[in-house]
């Protein structure tokens, strides 16, 4: 045969009608095919879900059964705004997630107030700190998550004898601390940097806020490099350049359940 259709090849028409038989065994295959698919998929899943795409962190996943409660753990979440969006105290209006806090003074306080209370709140919800998070902040009067305090420099250590000194500012649990004369004067490490006053405050605020936010301090990574806001810039710069800024790698919060 095969000897045969080389010696004999068949005509134009031929080769049309073979083409044709194969295009209808490809149909048929592929309707069988489809058949199958859908009666798997309908054994297999039900009712018809709309499925998440791992890189869409917003799409609804279908919820669980209680057979399968037990792969909670382990899954991904099943609800469309994540973790960190939703945690305690949280909420989602616009211009993000809003935190509250509460400014306040300590002791006998003479810089003003009003322009703390004013660069604090510039600070916190610059496009450049931690808003960046996703994360609004607002002053209220009262109930706040955290309270800013001006505090008299003799007074730093009463939120915390052991942590905290008169030097610098601090933070111990939900009080963000901010020492007046450093306020006032900036550090001699930062000012001999090259930094401005204005810029002592954006850091010295993002610093402490940034340990309340759950961060720990970090160490200049180079030479001339701009320093992590987490790293202690009031005390010594390592050689890195004055920033009242956080990095894009320090754009985590663990006290709010946000992740790198
Ligand atoms: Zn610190």
């Amino acid at each position: 045969m095969i000897a045969k259709a080389l010696l004999n090849p068949p005509k134009r028409q031929d080769t049309m009608n073979l083409h044709m038989s194969r295009i209808r065994k490809v149909a048929l295959y592929a309707v069988s095919l489809l058949g199958v698919g859908v009666a798997v998929g309908g054994m297999a899943f039900g009712q018809t879900v709309e499925t998440c795409k791992t890189t869409d962190p917003f799409c609804f996943q279908p919820q669980l059964t209680s057979t399968t409660d037990r792969l909670d753990a382990v899954s991904q979440p099943r609800i469309a705004t994540p973790a960190w969006l939703s945690a305690a105290g949280g909420s989602t209006q616009s211009g993000g997630r809003e935190v509250t806090y509460v400014a306040a003074t300590k002791g006998n306080v003479s810089a003003n107030f009003n322009e703390f209370k004013t660069q604090v709140n510039e600070t916190l919800n610059s496009p450049e700190g931690w808003s960046r998070l996703g994360v609004r902040f607002v002053r209220v009067e009262s109930g706040g998550q955290f309270t800013v305090w001006l505090s008299e420099a003799s007074q730093v250590p009463s939120f915390s004898p052991s942590g905290c000194d008169a030097i610098v500012s601090c933070t111990v649990g939900n009080n963000v601390i901010i020492n007046e004369t450093r306020w006032l004067n900036g550090s001699d490490a930062w000012n001999g940097a090259g930094g401005s006053l204005r810029n002592y405050r954006h850091m010295v605020v993002n610093h402490e806020t940034g340990h309340w936010l759950g961060h720990g301090h970090e160490y200049c990574s180079g030479a001339g490099q701009p320093a992590s806001v987490m790293q202690q810039q009031t005390i010594n710069m390592q050689g890195c350049a004055p920033n009242p800024w956080p990095l894009a790698h320090e754009l985590y919060a663990p006290k709010l359940g946000i992740r790198s």
